[in-house]
């Protein structure tokens, strides 16, 4: 089998330009705030490529870039700040945080109709019950990718490898509520290959370069590959790799994502998408998408 390569990063610009449409429709201006602490430079390039997306959507930008020694309490102030900011409907907190920076506390100080990332413990807890409420862009990004390829995913056998509060918790979640059967796999899950094997979906988010084998992937099966791993070939260079060994799995599944040009884009619309619902909702108008 030769796999159909699916094709996030265009699936991710036709989003973007329907929320775009749907932006230029309002009578107000949508905005998203976004708090980068240090200067890591991935993050800074996440945070750059966020207020990009934002003003192409027609969504106002706001950064907050803080040093590296900021304190706790200087972070939850500014939080408070944009809380109260009626021009913001959307928070993000550029993780990671340093190390003397309790990460949790800071997410859960975010206002939750505000927490466009869906990782406060109100919208992680809504989403574990069903209620409505802001969703993890990057599983969210899968679950669309996966409707868009497979249509009803009910009764499909969904396995995760990751078990992470930003990917892995939230993606199972979003599985179980479409009645996918779903295992989550771990680094302590045993014969982790056979468990992959019994995968119709298989998420990949743990971390590691090419770790999935393609002998392990169910023969039709979908693969969305999240993982983002930078690494440095023989000659010197460097590239970006998920967590799958493309080219073999594309030799067993049916549907498989790219790394880059997969997941990577829907995480950003998606984050566009949250931001746009938030706003509708603090505003009282009808989410359009
Ligand atoms: P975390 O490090 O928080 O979690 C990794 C998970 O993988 C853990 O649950 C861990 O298990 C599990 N794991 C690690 N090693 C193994 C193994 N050998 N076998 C089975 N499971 C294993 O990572 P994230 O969830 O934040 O991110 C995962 C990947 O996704 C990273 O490559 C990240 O860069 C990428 N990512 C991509 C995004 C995108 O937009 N495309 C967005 C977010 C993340 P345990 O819990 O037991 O330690």
């Amino acid at each position: 089998m030769n796999a159909k390569r699916i094709d996030g990063k265009a699936f991710a610009e036709k989003l973007r330009g329907t929320i775009a449409a749907a932006v230029a429709k309002l009578d107000f201006t949508v905005g998203l705030a976004v708090i980068l602490v240090g200067d890591d430079p991935a993050s800074s390039v996440y945070v750059r490529n966020k207020g990009n997306a934002c003003r192409e959507a027609g969504i106002a930008s706001f950064e907050t870039r803080l040093p590296a020694t900021t304190t706790q309490d200087a972070l939850l102030r500014e939080i408070a700040r944009l809380n109260a900011d009626d021009a913001v409907h959307g928070i993000l907190v550029q993780l990671p945080l340093p190390d003397h920076i309790d990460a949790q506390a800071i997410i859960n100080a975010i206002d939750p109709a505000k927490d466009v990332d869906g990782f406060h413990v109100i919208n992680a807890g809504k989403l574990a019950v069903g209620q409505a409420g802001l969703v993890p862009c990057t599983p969210l990004g899968c679950l669309l990718l996966l409707q868009d390829t497979l249509g009803n995913l009910a009764g499909k056998h969904a396995v995760i490898l990751g078990r992470s509060n930003i990917v892995g918790k939230p993606m199972a979640q979003l599985l179980l509520q479409q009645s996918c059967t779903v295992t989550i796999c771990h680094s302590r899950t045993e014969f982790l290959s056979q468990e992959v094997r019994r995968g119709d979906i298989l998420i990949a988010a743990i971390g590691k370069p090419e770790f999935v084998k393609g002998a392990w992937v169910k023969p039709g099966a979908t693969v969305i590959d999240v993982g983002i791993n930078r690494v440095t070939k023989e000659d010197g260079t460097t590239a970006l790799v998920g967590d799958v060994d493309y080219k073999g799995a594309a030799e067993f599944a049916k549907h498989i994502t790219p790394v880059p040009g997969g997941v990577g884009p829907m995480t950003i619309a998606c984050l566009l998408r949250n931001t746009l619902e938030a706003a509708c909702a603090i505003k009282g108008v009808a989410f359009p998408l």
